[in-house]
């Protein structure tokens, strides 16, 4: 649990926000909704970014039971090199953090809240440098950064059941189809279900934003983007989805990274 993470990014569970309102510290605009500075918008969130770690630890543990995990020191050896440069430069310890990567020819990657990143064999085969995987690492700590899925969560239809996150991690299987539906993961893996156009656009640009702190070079972002998008066939993967656009997705890059260039973003 990253209480520094959840305490920057104004991420709270509605006890917190009933103390913060009783404490009059937290200015809420609806129930479970709260302003995030640096996102520059209201999240809804019924959930921190702690709890949302809770419900990812066991769906998480479950994948690696099922999904064939890669030794090969090709994969792992540029991960480890780039990973946790990444993390640490999103602010977050990486010695917390888990990265595995699973054999599978699926042109994706994936993260889970409390940091678990999985990214699969076929897309780490098209990433021509560092910079790349830097790219790809950026955007799904960014989604975790933000507890996207936590908001996705609050969104969903199963928040609608009355069940609360406690009922469904205590549960364990019973509500696992549900679990990796609210965590984005279809019931295999491969099949991950796609954040909305506004999570996509954030990640990118945080992400953007983590890879430069790392000392990588954005540029590549274009480059890998671009490669993405003309191999685009079949479902579209969670970090290719119909939405946002290829080229709404490159245009506001091309915004980013000349914004960072120019010393205004770090
Ligand atoms: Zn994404």
């Amino acid at each position: 649990m990253k209480l520094k993470l959840i305490d920057r990014t104004v991420t709270m569970s509605r006890r917190e926000v009933v103390r913060g309102l009783a404490m009059g510290s937290v200015v809420v605009l609806a129930p479970g909704c709260t302003y995030n500075e640096e996102l520059g918008r209201s999240q809804l969130l019924f959930v921190s970014s702690g709890q949302m770690a809770q419900l990812a630890a066991s769906a998480w543990s479950d994948l690696k039971k099922q999904e064939k995990i890669t030794n090969d020191p090709k994969y792992t050896r540029r991960m480890a090199r780039v990973a946790p440069r990444v993390i640490a430069a999103s602010g977050n310890d990486p010695s917390k953090w888990e990265v595995q990567v699973f054999d599978s020819k699926a042109l994706n990657a994936f993260a889970l809240p409390g940091g678990k990143i999985g990214f699969y064999t076929g897309i780490l085969d098209i990433m021509d440098n560092d910079d790349q995987i830097a790219v790809v690492m950026g955007h799904e700590v960014a989604h975790v950064n933000y507890n996207h899925s936590g908001e996705r969560y609050s969104q969903s239809t199963l928040a609608q059941t009355g069940l609360t996150v406690a009922q469904v991690a205590v549960s364990g299987s019973r509500y696992q189809n549900q679990i990796m539906g609210v965590l984005g993961m279809g019931a295999t893996l491969g099949v991950i279900l796609p954040y909305s156009r506004r999570h996509e656009l954030e990640a990118d640009k945080f992400g953007l934003r983590y890879m430069h702190r790392a000392g990588y070079d954005v540029d590549q972002a274009i480059v890998f983007w671009n490669k993405m998008a003309s191999m685009k066939s079949g479902a579209p993967p969670e970090i290719l989805s119909t939405h946002p656009s290829d080229a709404t997705r490159i245009a506001q890059l091309q915004r980013e990274i000349a914004l960072i260039r120019q010393g205004q973003v770090s």
